[in-house]
């Protein structure tokens, strides 16, 4: 971990890290910068546990990089990363996913006047969150796939296709709207149990069903945001377990959400632009370097 103090902005971070280290002391309000690094032996958390980083930093690093990487199964050992913290308040300000083959990821944290702060992407200026979520269950493991062909349905003994993806989690575990939208249903019926189904942008429809309950207030017309916590899973309908199945639809066609490639939620505006790149060229310059040899 490195450690130094800064006053206000990246600008003076350089020129204090550069040269008159004295003055640091006598900064009133100084406040921590943090960086981390490490190298994939088997998880992020065991190797970011390795290098010091709490559970807070474990969690908003891998909320940053979910979006493009799938932190249970694209991860490789010998895959490096690195992170560097403003104030714990603002959290990550710029953070690397350099996998051992692929491409790699950078994020940096940038807020634009009257809205929320996003990490967007260096190299093309687009956030790193996606317009569809990848999953709508934290931490939920896929079971079943979508299959135009079918599968052998365990409870009815018969062939029939899967529109959509299984995935088994804990019977009460948050289930999220994979993007902003609203409410075309939220009902019970035999074969689906409680589910809710969603209207996304004009040509896209999710559904989510088994659900243990909906969550409250949630009503039909009720506008969600991406990530809002819809309903929990459960077993409810035809479901031999607990699992939520998700179906994805577009233009009123199922389609297999894990084949899609979603747009980038939003970017940052034209008139940004070079501000951005330039606070970005700035947090990236703060970045630890890796090891030798890493
Ligand atoms: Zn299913």
């Amino acid at each position: 971990m490195f450690l130094f103090t800064k006053k206000t902005s990246v600008r003076i971070c350089q020129f204090l890290l550069g040269s008159a280290v004295v003055a640091v002391l006598s900064l009133p309000q100084a406040q921590a910068l943090h960086s981390y690094h490490g190298v994939i032996t088997s998880s992020f958390r065991a190797s970011a546990q390795q290098a010091g980083v709490d559970n807070q930093l474990i969690a908003a690093f891998t909320d940053i990089f979910s979006p493009r990487l799938d932190f249970k199964r694209e991860l490789r050992r010998g895959d490096r990363w690195r992170f560097v913290v403003k104030d714990r308040r603002e959290g990550i300000a710029a953070a690397e996913y350099v996998p051992r083959r692929g491409r790699r990821l950078r994020a940096v944290r940038y807020e634009i006047a009257g809205r929320s702060a996003l990490h967007y992407s260096p190299d093309d200026s687009h956030s790193l969150q996606r317009a569809f979520l990848r999953t709508p269950v934290k931490g939920g493991r896929i079971t079943s796939t979508f299959s135009r062909r079918g599968r052998f349905h365990p409870l009815l003994r018969v062939v029939i296709p899967h529109f959509g993806v299984d995935y088994s989690a804990r019977i009460g575990t948050e289930v999220m709207s994979v993007a902003d939208g609203v409410v075309v249903r939220a009902t019970y019926n035999r074969i689906n149990g409680w589910y809710v189904k969603l209207q996304h942008y004009p040509f896209y429809h999710t559904a989510y069903c088994h659900l243990q309950k909906i969550a409250p207030h949630l009503k039909k017309g009720k506008a969600v945001k991406q990530g809002d916590v819809i309903g929990y899973v459960g077993a409810s309908g035809r479901a031999t377990g607990p699992h939520l199945h998700f179906s994805f639809y577009e233009r009123g066609r199922y389609a297999d959400p894990l084949r899609k490639q979603f747009p980038p939620k939003t970017s940052v505006p034209q008139p940004y632009r070079a501000d951005f790149q330039q606070q970005a060229r700035n947090w990236l310059s703060l970045l630890p370097p890796y090891p030798p040899g890493a």
